[in-house]
């Protein structure tokens, strides 16, 4: 077996266990200090590594089943999130690797409707053609709960993308586990500074990458933390099979970008509840959604769950096409693209991918580093130049016959 990364000593990572958050993203799945070692060691770019002799005789033989620079960003990962991570190429390969190890007789698979459109047309397109029941329920927790028995697999997204929906993750593993079914929890949006899915009794906790864990809107990878080493290692066996792993280079990035997680998040997390307050304060915006809005739903679960961050994406309504599609082209500081959770602030129209049930001037907009005061600024300065939300109603009295 080979010693490197060399794993930090037992009693250092005892007392690892006792820091908070912030301290932890800065210090998780680095080695212990070794004289003239980097702090992080650099990727181990291998296909083949030297192996001489029996099979057995490394760990790492072929960088398609293990490679060192995983196994640090692995041990970060699963010090976060309280299990043990196994990181994939994208989400998409770690969704997938949950809902296609589903077999037929194994229960059927509850999927909330507004799930990540992926994570729905992988139960819909590949999981029901093999003869797996699929139950597409709304994202309410006594819909999810009243669908679970008779379920092998229950799926949640907590908040959801992009309705924002808060769940209780703790009310459903233990529906789901009455059912004898496994609760699967896609934590992209609270990351495990908000939520720790697996101590709420969730069995798997889902998670792209891609997004505020790596956040420089630079690569794309996702990962599924477990608490039960055998459902891990199932896992290491699928990606290992099926080749969606991780390039060595992103898994590198990846875990230098940890160490400013919670100083992004919680910046993030304090402009986008800044946002989210001055558009509801406007009379223009429709259906202000932000966690950290009184007037969300679950606003006192999400307040009790989420260590008083509410993350970092808002969503809002501005009615007609045209009025967001100006709002986007006014913005200075708000890129328009998709994807969330960078340092880089960034909004879109969600009804141009034609998938999400949203009105048409629906905008999800992700806060980023950016200075609060500016992109209040240029947001409000930007609705201003959208026009006004009835033209009608604001047409001088002659022109309205
Ligand atoms: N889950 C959620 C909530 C997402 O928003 C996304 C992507 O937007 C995914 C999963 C898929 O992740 P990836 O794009 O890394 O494959």
């Amino acid at each position: 077996m080979s010693d490197w990364p060399p794993r930090r000593a037992a009693d250092a990572l005892q007392q690892a266990g006792d820091d908070r958050p912030a301290t932890r993203v800065v210090h998780a799945g680095l080695p212990a200090a070794q004289q003239g070692e980097p702090f992080l060691p650099g990727p181990v770019l291998a296909a083949p590594f030297h192996l001489s002799g029996p099979s057995h005789a490394s760990r790492f033989g072929y960088a398609r089943y293990a490679n060192p620079t995983w196994d640090g960003y692995e041990s970060a990962l699963g010090e976060l999130e309280g299990g043990e991570a196994v990181l994939f190429s994208s989400g998409m390969a770690a969704v997938a690797a949950i809902l296609l190890q589903r077999r037929g007789g194994a229960g059927a698979v509850v999927v909330p409707g507004d799930a990540y459109p992926g994570v729905v047309t992988i139960a819909s397109e590949q999981l029901r053609p093999l003869g797996i029941e699929v139950r597409v329920v709304p994202s309410d927790e006594d819909a999810i709960a009243a669908a679970s028995p008779g379920a092998g697999l229950v799926w949640i997204e907590t908040p959801s993308n992009p309705g924002l929906a808060v769940l209780d993750v703790q009310r459903l593993a233990a529906a789901a586990h009455a059912a004898g079914a496994l609760l699967a929890v896609d934590n992209t949006l609270a990351t495990p500074l908000m939520q720790r899915p697996l101590e709420l009794g969730a069995d798997l906790s889902i998670s792209s990458a891609s997004k505020l864990l790596t956040g420089h809107s630079d690569l794309v990878l996702g990962y599924v933390a477990s608490a039960d080493p055998e459902r891990a290692a199932q896992l290491r066996t699928w990606r290992g099979l099926t080749g969606a792993i991780a390039g060595p280079l992103e898994t590198w990035l990846a875990h230098r970008s940890l160490a400013t997680l919670d100083v992004r998040h919680e910046r993030q997390c304090r402009s986008a509840l800044a946002l989210a307050q001055a558009l509801a304060a406007r009379d223009d915006v429709r259906d202000v959604r932000y966690p950290g809005l009184p007037s969300h739903p679950a606003h006192a679960l999400a307040a009790r769950r989420f260590g008083g961050r509410y993350g970092s994406v808002l969503c809002f309504d501005l009615e007609t096409e045209a009025r967001a599609q100006a709002f986007l082209g006014a913005c200075r500081l708000v890129a328009e693209a998709t994807s969330f959770g960078g340092v880089h602030s960034s909004a879109e129209r969600r009804l141009r991918w034609g998938i999400d049930a949203v009105s048409p001037g629906f905008i999800r907009l992700s806060a980023g580093i950016e200075d609060a005061g500016d992109l209040v600024a240029d947001v409000l300065h930007a609705l201003d130049s959208a026009g006004p939300a009835h033209p009608e109603a604001d047409a001088p009295d002659q022109a309205r016959g």
